[in-house]
């Protein structure tokens, strides 16, 4: 079986999540979100009243099944796909992805996911630590106001009520967080061709990371 790894990193909103599910299913790569794990844990840890900061409250990781499949996330059986995605997870998810514990076992899981086979792997820290040999790192940024833009037209679509001006203050808050933790925090790595989707439609993006695979490939065609 062939083996070709992308890894896909970025700020909140730039896309990666959507741009990766599209492009995914037009080539044949698995897609692994690996934000919804780190979303996964969260919910988990609200629903169970756990001290979010608390390095040693995260015990429960040991015995937490989590399965992704056909992009469904799966939480000890129950398929919380759609629960992930709420403003609370989102507003909580950056404390709980700074806890070492948390990303030891989600590294764990990312790894054991991009073994073999073509993968395109989504996240903050994928090509600089979790998939340091990746064949292909793309980097997707947009300017703040940008991403706000889709976040809020995502959640009037979803009925999420929401302020531009409040996404906009969440999305820096998170970068601010992600960007800032001690361990494998949000960076471009080095080696990644960065692509600034600012002014460019999803289906423009989705072009360029098509063709970037293929070249990457070496075939001419995926
Ligand atoms: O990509 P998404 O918005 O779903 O990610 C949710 C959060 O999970 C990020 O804001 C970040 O705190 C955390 N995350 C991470 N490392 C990854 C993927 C996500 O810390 N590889």
């Amino acid at each position: 079986m062939r083996n070709f790894v992308v890894a896909i990193d970025g700020p909140a909103g730039s896309g990666k999540s959507s741009i990766s599910t599209i492009v995914s299913q037009r080539t044949g790569f698995t897609h692994v979100d690996t934000g919804a794990m780190f979303r996964a844990v969260t919910l988990y840890a609200l629903e169970n009243n756990i001290k979010l900061d608390d390095e040693n409250a995260y015990g429960f990781l040991d015995d937490l099944k989590l399965i992704f499949k056909n992009d469904h996330t799966y939480l000890n059986g129950r398929d919380v796909s759609n629960e992930i995605r709420t403003d609370i997870i989102t507003n909580n998810v950056s404390t709980v992805a700074k806890i070492a514990r948390v990303r030891e076992k989600m590294i764990e899981y990312e790894r054991e996911s991009a073994k073999e086979g073509l993968i395109l792997m989504d996240g903050r820290d994928i090509g600089t630590v979790v998939l340091p040999n990746a064949d292909l790192k793309v980097f997707l940024t947009a300017s703040k106001e940008e991403r706000a833009k889709r976040r809020l037209k995502e959640n009037l679509e979803r009925g999420i009520e929401t302020t531009y001006e409040q996404v906009l203050e969440d999305i820096i808050a998170r970068d601010y967080k992600d960007s800032h933790r001690a361990i494998a925090p949000l960076r471009c790595p080095e080696d990644a061709i960065v692509l600034d989707t600012t002014d460019l439609t999803i289906e423009q993006v989705v072009e360029k990371l098509i063709e970037l695979i293929d070249r990457g490939m070496g075939n001419g065609r995926i």
